[in-house]
């Protein structure tokens, strides 16, 4: 089982001849609401690839339709409270060329208590996955739980927060993180990748496919990219770390996992859209890049 820690977002999309200027009013011309968060979609990949997972977080009272879109992914809802809070959402403004301003909102995601994780948790045993990322509160406690529970625990260090890397870093045994992500934490931490002490490390390369940093042999492994025609990259990581773990939660090998996770990852980025078009293991078999 995977115990994802992870946000859940309302994605409000409004589509504006040009983005305001200070003190404007613009009528919208298009208005979409989707499901989005990192936490989220990544639930949705690892149901997507067969994996059985549980989500922990929260939204507010206006989040119902969000936890019943989950769970008809796939996703055991049980662990997300409804908390007074508003749900975490993202107004997301985009002019006639495709330019975006975005403003995020926490709102529930940051809610969370101890308790909560500590429920969530309480039968998880070693042969089980905890993963999380940086959208929610709570990081180091759950990370602190999952190594003392033995479980892998996997962080997504998206989007960086150097905050919440100091609390958990030395607590994992998978680190997820895309080229700038890397780069980030490396200037936060003041150490390279290969000096953190973590077992495995995949820095995701976009179009250049992934590297695999293994502690104990040193060794650095690239793997290319799928070519395929991009047209939307918005949530190919957390697609291609949701396959990941659930690939490695059913006992994959680390190749085997990577493999597939990088054709999901580039499936996704030839569709528009974020949750609602991760593809499913019938879709990658089909996939021929
Ligand atoms: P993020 O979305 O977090 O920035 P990346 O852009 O590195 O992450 O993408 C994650 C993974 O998705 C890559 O490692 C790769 O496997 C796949 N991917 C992303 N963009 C492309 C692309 N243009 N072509 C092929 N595969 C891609």
């Amino acid at each position: 089982t995977i115990f994802n820690l992870g946000s859940i977002n309302a994605d409000l999309f409004y589509h504006l001849p040009h983005l305001p200027a200070p003190g404007e009013t613009l009528a919208s011309t298009e208005f979409r609401r989707g499901l989005g968060g990192k936490g989220a979609n990544m639930s949705v990949a690892a149901a997507r690839a067969a994996g059985h997972v549980v989500h922990i977080g929260a939204v507010g009272t206006d989040g119902r339709w969000a936890v019943e879109r989950l769970l008809e992914y796939g996703v055991d809802t049980r662990h997300i409270a409804e908390l007074g809070d508003t749900t975490g959402h993202a107004i997301i403004l985009i002019d006639a060329a495709g330019e975006n301003q975005i403003v995020l909102y926490p709102g529930a995601n940051v809610a969370l208590g101890q308790g909560q994780v500590t429920a969530a948790l309480a039968g998880a045993t070693p042969s089980d996955s905890l993963m999380f990322q940086n959208e929610t509160n709570l990081q180091s406690f759950a990370a602190g739980l999952g190594q003392q529970k033995g479980m892998r625990v996997v962080y997504a260090a998206a989007p960086f927060d150097a905050e919440a890397v100091h609390g958990v870093i030395d607590r994992i045994d998978l680190l997820v993180l895309n080229q700038v992500e890397a780069a980030q934490l490396e200037a936060a931490l003041g150490r390279g990748l290969g000096d953190l002490g973590i077992s495995d490390i995949v820095v995701t390369l976009g179009a250049e496919g992934c590297r695999h940093l293994e502690c104990q042999s040193g060794s650095d492994r690239h793997y290319p990219g799928i070519k395929v025609a991009a047209v939307d990259t918005t949530g190919a990581g957390d697609t291609f770390t949701g396959y990941l773990v659930a690939g490695l939660d059913r006992g994959m090998p680390m190749e085997q996992a990577i493999g597939r996770a990088q054709r999901a990852g580039a499936l996704m980025v030839t569709r528009q859209g974020t949750a609602d078009v991760i593809p499913d293991l019938r879709d990658l078999e089909d996939f021929r890049p």
